[in-house]
């Protein structure tokens, strides 16, 4: 798929914006604080309906004005789908077709995006929450109910911590509401864990394929979910669930004097290894952000093998962040496959990768 025009109305620094684009590879070119970023946060929101910079969807209204408004035309192999979502002061409307969409959650989907920011290169050295915000965002635009369980999931989590803070302070424990709490998680996370398992395998494959290529098979990538279940690889739903149910149960103590949950898949992490050795431990800066390529770049394959379609792929300022050698296979990579939107400040280095001729804006204070 592709994104075959945008408009922007008071988005950010945008107040009025009607562009079309290139197919294949879109330079957006300017000074600092110019709008570049703005420009892929607009595309990143059609996608998600929300930004990845900020949840504060207000930051997104232009200074001043009252709401925001990012149109896109999106090319399908079924046709070209007309996208939109609003954000004004009560919240924000996202329309398929011109429709409004009763829940954000049907709407994501339509339009799959990959962002690659420079903090992106911290997935494997940064903290489990970045993975699992990249685990969760990722597999949520490939699988609606994946999203929904996420959904669900998160909600009973914060009533259940909530719940556990309120029996800190009770004198008789009423653990019943508790039960019923615990019971749903476990239904919830047994499933999200089984699969992120699921798509952590397929997102493997293509990871080391990448890995294999760019560091001419000196290095094997495999991936190991971390989690306090066992043998969770092997487990079907049922025993996930039963396992976690039991988890929950075993910790629920502790849990009422932390007043927090202590099981599930809001606290497992994903680790990278590299020939059988966590990266994040033991792996050089180099084979850190090589690693951090070649995951996300298998993002790009795994969403054509779940949804049948390339996404559109966004680059704020990566190439800088990388070496010839790394530049190449991403360019090798994105060629004549997925449409490309890449910010730079100039264009020296860029132009000589690429084969085929780039469209390039000039972006110049939300112009
Ligand atoms: P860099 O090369 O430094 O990354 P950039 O071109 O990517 O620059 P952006 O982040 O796209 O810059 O734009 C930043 C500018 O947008 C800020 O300087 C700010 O003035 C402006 N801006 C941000 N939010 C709003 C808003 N809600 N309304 C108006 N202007 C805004
Ligand atoms: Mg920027």
């Amino acid at each position: 798929m592709y994104l075959e025009s945008l408009t922007l109305r008071d988005y950010r620094n945008y107040e009025d914006l009607n562009v079309s684009f290139s197919p294949a590879i879109n330079i957006l070119l300017g000074e600092n604080a110019q709008g570049k970023t703005n420009l892929l946060e607009a595309i990143y929101v059609l996608s998600m309906t929300r930004s990845h910079r900020t949840n504060n969807d207000k930051e997104l209204i232009k200074w001043d004005k009252t709401a925001a408004i990012i149109q896109g035309r999106v090319n399908k192999q079924l046709g070209t789908v007309p996208l939109e979502i609003q954000v004004n002061s009560k919240g924000k409307k996202a329309k398929v077709n011109h429709l409004e969409q009763a829940k954000l959650s049907q709407y994501i989907g339509q339009f799959n995006v990959i962002l690659f920011a420079p903090e992106d290169l911290a997935l494997v050295k940064g903290a489990p929450a970045v993975r699992r915000r990249f685990v969760d965002m990722e597999f949520g635009q490939i699988n609606a109910r994946y999203l929904y369980n996420l959904g669900q999931y998160r909600t009973i989590l914060k009533q259940r911590n909530q719940y556990l803070k309120q029996l800190q302070h009770k004198k008789n424990q009423d653990l019943v509401f508790l039960d019923v709490l615990s019971d749903q998680l476990a239904a919830f996370g047994a499933e999200i864990v089984h699969q992120r398992l699921i798509f952590l395998k397929q997102l493997e494959f293509w990871a080391n394929q990448l890995q294999e290529e760019i560091t001419q098979s000196a290095e094997t990538l495999t991936f190991e979910y971390a989690t306090h279940l066992e043998d969770a690889a092997d487990q079907t739903i049922e025993q996930l669930y039963a396992q976690l149910q039991n988890d929950l149960k075993k910790a629920t103590k502790k849990e009422i004097f932390q007043g927090t949950t202590l099981a599930g898949p809001h606290r497992d992490d994903v680790r990278f290894l590299i020939n059988g050795k966590n990266v994040q431990t033991y792996g050089s800066q180099g084979q850190q952000r090589t690693t951090a390529l070649s995951v996300k770049l298998a993002e790009i394959e795994l969403m054509k093998e779940e949804t049948g379609e390339y996404p559109v792929l966004l680059l704020d300022d990566v190439l800088s962040e990388l070496d010839d050698m790394r530049q190449t296979h991403l360019l090798k990579t994105i060629q004549n496959k997925v449409q490309t939107f890449l910010t730079t400040p100039n264009l020296s280095g860029i132009a000589r990768t690429l084969i085929n001729e780039p469209k390039i804006f000039h972006i110049n204070q939300g112009n």
